[in-house]
């Protein structure tokens, strides 16, 4: 594992919403030593910001505003020791736990679908990751993002399985959802991010799909390392 980890690579994953990609991506990240870097946490923090701007009103994106409103937002992510994992800022301000609402779910398809707002996070996140050795999660890493990732996976679940994993977790932090209305969510954010016309959700031709419906996070981790030993001995 030492050899291995001194090749450092960029390792994109995509994939629909809510099966699992971030936790998937940040296991392997620590497991590896890599930067972890969360691409929907941008897209909602610019929601978001929309949201508390005025622009977004009764669940209704005008884009022109957000544009406009775009020149001043600034994203950073901050390790946080006490969560082991980053936590983004918005123009210095913590909006970690407010970016994973129901409201910012039903919005931020609308947002990410606008090209100005693509180009600056996209821009940011290619800063971002221009060192190596991270793992950055999202839905166009591996065609848009980092093309030239040496890794590029393509997750998938049923989407009741992502809806009832979902609701585990906002439930869990005291959220009051129904599970339909959450299987409703998660299939119309896969529709509006497979059918936006900037960069649609699509697979990589060389992206390695992993269905994850009915795999533990251990059993994922152990492919991955398999793959990932392969790979770079290969480099
Ligand atoms: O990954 P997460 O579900 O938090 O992403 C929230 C939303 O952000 C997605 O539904 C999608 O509309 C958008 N997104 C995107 N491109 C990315 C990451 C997320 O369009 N790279």
């Amino acid at each position: 594992m030492s050899d291995i980890k001194k090749k450092k690579i960029i390792i994109a994953v995509d994939g629909f919403s809510s099966c699992g990609k971030s936790t998937f991506a940040k296991a392997i990240a620590s497991k590896l030593g890599y930067i972890f870097i969360d691409t929907g946490a941008m897209y909602r923090a610019v929601t978001l910001y929309a949201l508390e701007h005025g622009a977004i009103r009764s669940g209704i994106v005008d884009e022109e505003a957000v544009v406009r409103l775009l020149p001043e937002i600034s994203i950073a992510f901050r390790f946080n020791p006490e969560r082991g994992a980053s936590d983004i800022y918005v123009n210095g301000d913590r909006v970690e736990g407010r970016i994973r609402t129901i409201e910012v779910s039903n919005c931020v398809s609308g947002v990410s679908a606008i090209p100005e707002v693509r180009s600056k996070l996209v821009a940011l996140q290619q800063e971002m990751g221009g060192r190596k050795g991270i793992v950055m999660d999202g839905r166009d890493i591996g065609t848009t993002v980092f093309p030239q990732a040496e890794i590029k996976l393509f997750m998938t679940a049923d989407p009741k399985v992502r809806a009832r994993r979902r609701y585990d977790e906002l439930t869990a932090k005291g959220e009051r959802v129904s599970l339909e209305e959450i299987e409703c969510n998660v299939r119309s954010r896969d529709y509006a991010d497979m059918n936006r016309a900037a960069s649609p959700l699509r697979r990589a031709e060389d992206a390695i799909e992993l269905d994850n419906s009915r795999m533990t996070v251990e059993e994922q981790m152990e492919w991955f390392l398999k793959l990932y030993a392969e790979v770079t001995a290969r480099i």
